[in-house]
């Protein structure tokens, strides 16, 4: 028997400025061949579950290709074409094809990204039984159903339960290859626009309708339910909301399930929307708790969304404000690194630091801040997940630098990270659970590595392409209406 795994993920946020070619998937992680398994054999990702699962069956597993970007603009067409090319000739004399796909991929030619690939794979071979893991964050489409098996997404958000996920799915579509299952999918969506900032699965509405999907797992004939919370910021029109259920040979359970999640997720939908704060009055806030660390968010640029990591608005009204012991994590601007290798370790140097990229799609224009301060570190920005996400996954932040303003650490980066572990802090020499502050680019993600440290969190509203401010984003492609744009109460 003959396993196709693959993985080609990215999660489009189509009003980023922030180019996506084969390059920026190289910069995370692009991986061919045997390299595929060097690269994910032994970490916590969905190509590791199915790779064991492959094992576990006996089976010869075909790696064509492995590869992630961090989330940006649309995906070129050419860096398209070449890895969804890959994985499609690769379909040629397989049994089976296990997937991990994100569900928000936007190409500039294609808007889904994910159906499209696999409908080319369906086409390539006719009833190739296919096994997909999706991000929780996923814009599910009728394309992406009607051209798999059996399709799941994480129940997490930080995701930390890819791997389980991924053997939940794998073993459904290996159960049907040996003609132990049948698997039939009902899948819908409400009209409703989630905010990402309010889809962690540790709060509610998100942790209920989690816990309702876990229990409907446990009903006679499901295999798997699934709720999206979908990914607002890519501008398709099939973004947001959704649900699919996996049921053992009756669709009429899987229906009725979804049903009960589609309902259950409208019914909480003004739990979805994020409610703003003026950021000086947020920072004050933070000013005022003694008990550190306190998690700061600047999740407005959030590069794990697709945020271009180098607005400076709230570092500069933290710095206004006097706040002392902060840590940042982290500014992307490779020309402020280079300034600071120059200089050298020790120096004392004035950057014009970050704000390096406009970003026509909001109207807002680059604007970097002057920071005066030492240079405290230089690495080259490489080191290995040790925390709950990404597990075992080397990281590679491109040269880094530290900056040190005496009250403020700034990490200073050449290639996007999200701050989701304390390694970008301990791989330049920092100890988050000493510092009073630590103040990151990031939204849920950062709660797999700083939660446990975190006295208290606030969320500090800045500016960027992740914002959380519907009337900053100037949809176009997505269905109407669609709540909250639209302030309608009926689905
Ligand atoms: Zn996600």
């Amino acid at each position: 028997m003959r396993l196709l795994i693959a993985m080609m993920k990215h999660e489009t946020n189509t009003f980023s400025p922030v180019p996506t070619d084969l390059a920026r998937f190289r910069a995370w992680g692009l991986h061919e061949g045997a390299d595929v398994i060097r690269a994910y054999g032994a970490t916590r990702m969905p190509v590791a579950a199915y790779l064991e699962l492959a094992r576990g069956a006996g089976a010869q597993a075909v790696t064509p290709l492995a590869a992630e970007a961090m989330p940006s603009g649309r995906v070129a067409r050419d860096a398209y074409e070449y890895m969804a090319g890959r994985i499609v000739e690769a379909a040629a004399g397989c049994d089976g094809a296990l997937l991990d796909l994100h569900g928000a991929m936007v190409a500039e030619h294609v808007d889904d990204g994910e159906g499209e690939l696999l409908e080319r794979l369906r086409g390539r071979a006719p009833g190739l039984p296919i096994a997909v893991t999706c991000d929780l964050h996923c814009n599910l489409t009728e394309r992406m159903v009607q051209n798999s098996t059996a399709l799941i997404g994480y129940k997490s958000y930080p995701h930390v339960d890819m791997y389980e996920v991924a053997t939940q799915v794998g073993r459904i579509v290996l159960d049907a290859m040996h003609g132990r299952a049948r698997p039939v999918m009902a899948w819908g969506n409400v009209p409703l626009l989630s905010q990402t900032l309010r889809q962690g699965t540790d709060d509610p509405p998100m942790r209920e309708l989690i816990a309702a999907a876990r229990a409907a797992e446990r009903e006679p004939g499901i295999r798997a339910a699934t709720v999206f919370g979908g990914f607002a910021l890519a501008d398709i029109a099939d973004a947001g909301t959704s649900a699919i259920v996996v049921a053992d040979g009756d669709a009429a359970p899987a229906a009725r399930v979804r049903d009960r999640l589609l309902a259950q997720a409208w019914t909480a939908r003004e739990e979805f929307v994020y409610r703003h704060e003026p950021l000086a009055r947020a920072v004050a806030r933070a000013k005022t708790l003694t008990d550190g660390p306190v998690v700061l968010l600047d999740h407005a640029d959030n590069c794990g969304s697709g945020g271009t990591q180098d607005v400076m608005a709230v570092i500069a009204e933290v710095l206004r404000q006097g706040l002392d012991d902060v840590i940042v994590a982290a500014v992307w601007d490779p020309g402020a690194v280079a300034q600071m290798q120059q200089a050298g370790i020790g120096a004392r140097v004035t950057i014009a630091l970050g704000g390096k990229t406009d970003m026509p799609a909001i109207g807002l224009e680059g604007r970097p801040l002057a920071v005066t301060g030492t240079v405290r570190t230089l690495t080259d920005g490489e080191w290995i997940v040790r925390g709950p996400m990404y597990t075992g996954v080397k990281v590679q932040m491109g040269p880094t630098a530290v900056l040190d303003t005496g009250k403020m650490k700034i990490v200073v980066v050449s290639r996007h990270h999200e701050p989701w572990d304390q390694g970008v802090f301990t791989s330049v020499g920092l100890s988050p659970p000493h510092a009073r502050y630590i103040l990151l680019k990031s939204r849920i993600h950062y709660r797999a590595g700083f939660a446990p440290l975190a006295k208290a969190t606030i969320t500090l509203d800045g500016a960027g392409v992740t914002t959380s401010d519907n009337a900053i984003l100037n949809y176009r492609r997505v269905r109407r209406p669609i709540y909250p744009l639209d302030r309608i109460n009926e689905p």
